[in-house]
């Protein structure tokens, strides 16, 4: 092999061990060892031929312990392993060829018998040495839906991605079409397949949700990591559905009704708390068809006006103490990496900053922090805007957005919130295989 051109792997790669029998088990790159390491069981030492020989059990695969298989290879020596726990202990070592990315090379693996590892194998310095590099940002092919290749938050992704090492495409959700009954789902765009990506960051805006989950859907039966999947997209678009789930899970949020008929229009405003009161049209964004109502008569014929035109509706007891402003928490993860407080117009109680609302940075309270968390893993998404309102009564969820845009928040908090994204993708995205060094290039073509 070619020692100038190293094989690039990720922290986590796929490798096989042919002579041992083990066609593939998952390693990971321990550069703190400088023997490579196997987690085996039953290891038993035996002579045949005059040569030292070791059986023992590998169980590769870590979620499925029922799968056995046995290995036989020859003893080359003891050896004292101090391991990344710092406990040392005398193991045997075993000489074995490793393949990786089509390269085969023999390399020294200790034998260990460890409970609770979740890597079967470590792959340590010596094996590592001048045949591959570990770069763990091993570059993703990340596709970006997005119908707005010009918008900021794309432009801010695109170019954080492509500074970190990473091949991104914007791919725009209307083009795509699918084969859905073909048994090899893909995904087309001009008469090509769109393939070999690692994983997709959904941008779908709120008027193509339907079509768009059904994209992001397809990518999903094709195995590719989606950073929010299409079931929890469509959770959260359907404000109704979302305060359903979000009841459920004790989520706090304004006391909010929907009706159907007429005729429990005077009920449903009391139960709510009465006037003054919210009227929402289900499908609105950006504070379109939200409405307040003073009085009951006021709520009345907006709700009645509703109906005639066939929306769906929501009502909601109005959180007065809020003072037209709302809190934006950005979820990723477990975390609210940042937050900012929107403030409505002056005669406008809603906050949207496509209103003309105005943000700042502002530092949230650990109930808010924890309420923000759970609205977003409540749906199922991992990132997430989270909008709130503070009552007296603690933090009152109003929405959350699965495809919260960047400009707003990244300006006013000055945080890098494209970078945070991105290091997201890299920790949950898994490569497909080793690359070698210029893939990439030739991928782009
Ligand atoms: P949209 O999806 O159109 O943004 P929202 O439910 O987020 O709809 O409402 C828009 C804005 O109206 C909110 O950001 C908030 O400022 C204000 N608002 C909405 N519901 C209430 C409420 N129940 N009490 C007080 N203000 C509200
Ligand atoms: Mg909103």
């Amino acid at each position: 092999m070619n020692t100038e051109d190293p094989i690039v792997i990720g922290w986590e790669e796929w490798i096989s061990l042919p002579e041992l029998g083990l066609p593939a088990i998952k390693a990971k790159a321990d550069t703190g060892a400088r023997t490579s390491s196997l987690h085996a069981f039953s290891i038993e030492p035996f002579s045949a031929g005059g040569k030292r020989m070791v059986r023992f059990g590998i169980r590769p695969i870590t979620e499925r312990p029922s799968i056995e298989l046995y290995c036989t290879a020859e003893l080359i020596g003891e050896r004292e392993i101090t391991s990344s726990n710092g406990r040392s202990e005398v193991r045997p070592i075993v000489r074995t060829k490793v393949r990786i990315a089509g390269e085969e090379w023999p390399i020294e693996v200790s034998l260990s018998n460890r409970e609770g590892m979740t890597y079967r194998m470590l792959l340590g310095r010596s094996a590592m040495k001048g045949r591959m590099i570990v770069n763990p940002l091993a570059s993703l092919k990340i596709g970006l839906l997005s119908r707005e290749p010009s918008s900021y938050t794309t432009q801010r992704l695109v170019e954080v991605a492509a500074s970190r090492g990473h091949l991104v495409e914007v791919i725009n959700t209307t083009r795509c079409y699918m084969n859905i009954t073909s048994r090899k789902p893909e995904v087309l765009i001009g008469g090509h397949s769109l393939e070999g990506f690692d994983a997709i960051i959904p941008r779908i805006g709120a008027s193509v949700t339907f079509y768009g989950m059904a994209v992001v859907r397809q990518f999903e039966l094709m195995g590719v990591y989606c950073v929010n999947g299409a079931q929890a997209i469509g959770r959260s678009r359907d404000k109704l559905y979302a305060h359903q789930l979000l009841a459920q899970a004790g989520v706090g949020m304004p006391a909010t009704g929907m009706a159907h008929s007429p005729d429990d229009t005077l009920d449903l405003i009391q139960k709510v708390g009465g006037t003054p009161l919210v009227v929402k049209l289900l499908e609105g964004t950006q504070g379109k068809g939200v409405v307040l109502t003073e009085t009951r008569k006021a709520a009345e014929s907006v709700i009645g006006a509703f109906r005639g035109l066939r929306a769906n509706i929501l009502v909601q007891e109005f959180i007065k103490e809020s003072g037209g402003a709302d809190v934006r928490c950005f979820v990723i993860g477990n975390k609210v990496i940042a937050a900012m407080r929107r403030q409505g117009a002056e005669d406008d109680f809603r906050s949207n900053l496509h209103r003309g609302g105005k943000g700042e940075k502002i530092k949230i309270t650990r109930e808010e922090r924890a309420t923000a968390v759970k609205a977003a893993k409540t749906l199922g998404l991992n990132v997430a805007g989270v909008d709130l309102l503070q009552s007296v009564s603690g933090p009152r969820v109003l929405e959350v957005n699965s495809s919260p845009g960047l400009e707003g928040i990244e300006k006013v908090t000055g945080q890098d919130i494209a970078s945070a994204v991105i290091e997201y993708v890299e920790a949950n995205a898994h490569p497909k295989a080793a690359t070698r060094k210029g893939a990439r290039k030739r991928r782009a073509r």
